[in-house]
């Protein structure tokens, strides 16, 4: 049976990227070798760094003066080097949800942070809005979409201060104004590639004058002063996202690729609106997420929840449960999810209703 991939994490990736990461498994580049058994050093892997660098550059308009890294560590450890590398005495953080306080919680290792504004109070369930960013601020840190509540912004913000972004669940899923940001980070595995490697996106200016001695391996400029070569970097997850941002580009790019996602949550953002059975967990329609759409039983059918999850999976449909803290379900809409997928989960929705 076909099924339906809506895990958050790591997710889908289209089947362009799989066969061909698959091919490359068995012999990478007619080289005669496997993906998993040739030096970083060789010229065929060389091009697929320089090719998966110049995509992103090209996909996302990124300016000059930009560096392109794949770093090992996920993005977690963005949230240590982000401070590392950049806080001298304060930064400014919007918490948004569970990862935007891990990445505060890194932070505050580094110096004085500044909550600018939290939805902590609502379980996350919306986008704080009307807050200030201090003008002292070294930089602003916000999470452009929040993974596990379901809350996204969708437009870059205007600071007088630097500005650094989480968009490791939306990255390649709308234009960013990449001048606007000192620094972009994503953990592949949502958008791009499976797990291993993290896309940093980094105006190379400020890494100079770092504000303390930093250990070679967390300084981002060993990696932008060596093409992302300084150590070897994760070879197989680099492969497949050269795959990915072919695929992309191919498809049209981000503003085709957004028109589509818009379209995927629209419909299912619809469906549940209109259910007698179903609520979304994020009330502010402004501040839904396309990526993740989480929803849950009105109260007066929560106790049925277990019956649809079965009658979902008895459709092919796979990774829908919500996260822990959420509960409910979560659709994780990403870039590759095909409009079938959506279709079918829309109608095990209905069929589920029809039969109550
Ligand atoms: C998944 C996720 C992370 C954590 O990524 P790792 O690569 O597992 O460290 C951080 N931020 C956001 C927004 C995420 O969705």
């Amino acid at each position: 049976m076909k099924k339906h991939n809506f895990y958050a994490g790591p997710s889908i990736l289209s089947q362009y990227t799989i066969k061909n990461t698959a091919d490359a498994v068995l012999n990478f580049a007619d080289t005669g070798l496997s993906i998993l058994e040739v030096s970083h050093r060789s010229k065929e892997f060389q091009a697929v760094m320089d090719e998966a660098q110049a995509l992103v550059k090209e996909l996302l308009d990124v300016p000059a003066g930009y560096s392109v890294l794949f770093l090992g560590g996920g993005a977690s450890l963005q949230f240590a080097m982000v401070p590392y590398n950049l806080m001298r005495t304060k930064a400014a953080y919007l918490d948004t949800g569970v990862w935007a306080h891990k990445a505060i919680k890194e932070a505050k290792l580094f110096g004085e942070v500044d909550v600018v504004a939290s939805s902590e109070d609502r379980n996350y369930n919306y986008i704080p809005k009307g807050y200030a960013v201090p003008d002292d601020a070294d930089y602003f840190h916000y999470t452009t979409n929040n993974t596990i509540y379901g809350t996204e912004i969708r437009k870059d913000p205007e600071t007088k201060v630097r500005l650094v972004a989480d968009m490791s669940s939306d990255i390649f899923s709308r234009p960013v104004d990449v001048a606007k940001y000192d620094l972009i980070y994503a953990g592949a595995q949502k958008n791009l590639a499976p797990a291993g490697a993290t896309l940093i996106i980094v105006r190379d200016e400020v890494l100079n004058n770092p504000p303390r001695p930093i250990p070679t391996m967390l300084n981002y400029k060993t990696h932008v002063d060596k093409g992302s070569m300084f150590n070897t970097p994760p070879v197989l997850p680099i492969f497949s996202a050269l795959q990915t941002l072919r695929y992309y580009k191919e498809m049209g790019g981000v503003k085709e690729l957004e028109k589509f996602d818009l379209a995927k949550a629209a419909k299912l953002y619809e469906a549940i609106d209109s259910s007698k059975v179903f609520q979304a967990t994020v009330p502010d329609h402004e501040d839904r997420s396309i990526m993740n759409v989480c929803f849950v039983m009105k109260p007066e059918y929560a106790e049925l929840e277990k019956q649809f999850m079965e009658l979902a999976t008895s459709k092919g449909i796979v990774g829908i449960k919500g996260h822990r803290s959420v509960g409910g379900f979560r659709a994780s809409l990403y870039n590759a999810l095909p409009m079938e997928s959506v279709d079918a989960l829309v109608a095990a929705m209905k069929e589920f209703e029809n039969k109550l």
